[in-house]
């Protein structure tokens, strides 16, 4: 089995809910290992002026060694439609975004697929849920522990913790 690391964001429509029932989803598609970080909410970046804040939240579980990255990037991908996503301009307001930031200790860049993903070490929205969830987890080519990233990370910082439990 293989861990792998989804981060979800929202800043449209229903927000909390739609990432619960994005969470629930994949617990129901990738049940082992599955766990949540903490919730919250962060300032919009490079978005668009005016876009609402983001919820925000990371995810992480076990899938088996014969999973393409493509094919769980086809499948997040595909679960953002079901919630109504539209890709306009880049950084708009979106219903669900869900990125795959790590895929075990992979790192490849194809055409459609980047990993670890390529903004997730300048996210506060990202790293900190990160941080949260997993500490220990080493990144990729580094080696670096999650939780000494987020500790040397530079800014800006805009999490708000809105719930421990939410999915
Ligand atoms: P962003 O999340 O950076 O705001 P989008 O959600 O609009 O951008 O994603 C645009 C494209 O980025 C996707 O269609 C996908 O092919 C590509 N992409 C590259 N690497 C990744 C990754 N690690 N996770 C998710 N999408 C990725
Ligand atoms: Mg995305």
């Amino acid at each position: 089995m293989k861990q792998v690391v989804v981060g979800l964001g929202a800043n449209l429509g229903a927000g909390r809910e739609t990432l619960r029932a994005a969470a629930w989803a994949l617990r129901e598609a990738y049940p082992d290992g599955f766990a949540a970080s903490p919730l919250y909410r962060s300032a919009p970046q490079d978005c668009p002026p005016g876009s609402p804040p983001f919820w925000n939240a990371v995810v992480r579980f076990a899938v088996p060694e014969v999973l393409a990255p493509e094919a769980l990037l086809d499948a997040l991908l595909a679960l953002e439609q079901v919630h109504g996503r539209a890709r306009s301009v880049p950084n708009a307001p979106r219903t669900l975004d869900l990125d795959l930031v790590l895929f075990g200790e992979e790192r490849l860049e194809t055409p459609r697929l980047i990993v670890p993903h390529p903004r997730a070490l300048d996210r506060d929205f990202v790293l900190g849920p990160l941080a949260a969830l997993d500490p220990e987890r080493p990144w990729p080519g580094s080696g670096q522990p999650v939780a000494a990233l987020w500790m040397a990370f530079p800014g800006p910082r805009t999490l708000e913790l809105v719930a421990e439990v939410w999915c």
